[in-house]
C-alpha cells in the first residue's frame, strides 16, 4: 500500500453530487446499488477525501449500466448542484467560470492541477493536467463545461480537444462562443 497521502483522492461533495443525480433519475434503489458495489452503506462525508478509485467505480457503473450520455448529464447536474458553489456559479460569466477552475480542482481533488488559456473573448482552453485518471471523468468535464455555459446563458460550446487517452500531457476543453 502507499503512503495515505500519495492515493490520489476526491472530496467527498463530488461523490455526493453524483449520488444526488442517481438518485433523481433511478431512485432509492440505484443509490443503494451503488453505495453498495462501493462498500460505503453510510455514504460519504461531504469534507472529507475519498480515493479516485471509488469515483471512478462510479462513473464506470453510470456509463455500464445507463449509458454514456449519462456521463455528460450528470456533469452537466453536478456543476448546477453543487451546494452554494452551484448557486453562485449563476452570477458568473463563462470566463469567471472557466477562470475558478483551476481553484476549484485543487479543492476538490488531492492530485493534478489545472490551466486556463484565453485566446480572446471567444476561444479560451482549459488544460487539465492528471485528474482525468478514466476517459468517463473527461466526458464528466465536457458535461460540466457545457452545464456553465448554460446556467451563464453563454452561447457556444465545450469540447475536449486534447486527451491524456490519446497520448497527450493533459486533457484540453476548449470553448468556442459564438
Ligand atoms: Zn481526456
Amino acid at each position: 500500500m502507499p503512503d495515505d497521502d500519495k492515493i490520489k483522492k476526491v472530496r467527498g461533495d463530488t461523490l455526493n453530487t453524483w449520488l444526488k443525480y442517481i438518485h433523481k433519475k433511478w431512485g432509492v434503489n440505484g443509490e443503494q446499488t451503488i453505495l453498495k458495489k462501493l462498500k460505503r452503506p453510510n455514504g460519504y462525508k461531504d469534507k472529507d477525501f475519498y480515493p479516485m478509485t471509488e469515483y471512478e467505480e462510479l462513473l464506470q457503473w453510470v456509463r455500464i449500466e445507463h449509458g454514456e450520455e449519462h456521463l455528460f448529464q450528470g456533469g452537466k447536474f453536478i456543476v448546477a448542484n453543487y451546494g452554494l458553489l452551484g448557486w453562485f456559479f449563476r452570477f458568473l460569466s463563462i470566463k469567471l467560470f472557466l477562470d475558478k477552475i483551476p481553484k476549484s480542482m485543487k479543492e476538490f481533488f488531492n492530485f493534478g492541477h489545472a490551466e486556463v488559456v484565453i485566446l480572446d473573448d471567444n476561444h479560451i482552453q482549459i488544460r487539465i493536467y492528471e485528474i482525468c485518471t478514466t476517459h468517463d471523468v473527461c466526458k464528466v468535464i465536457v458535461g460540466s463545461c457545457t452545464g456553465a455555459l448554460e446556467m451563464t446563458k453563454t452561447p457556444g460550446t465545450m469540447t475536449e480537444t486534447k486527451c491524456v487517452h490519446d497520448g497527450e500531457d493533459f486533457c484540453e476543453f476548449t470553448f468556442k462562443g459564438e
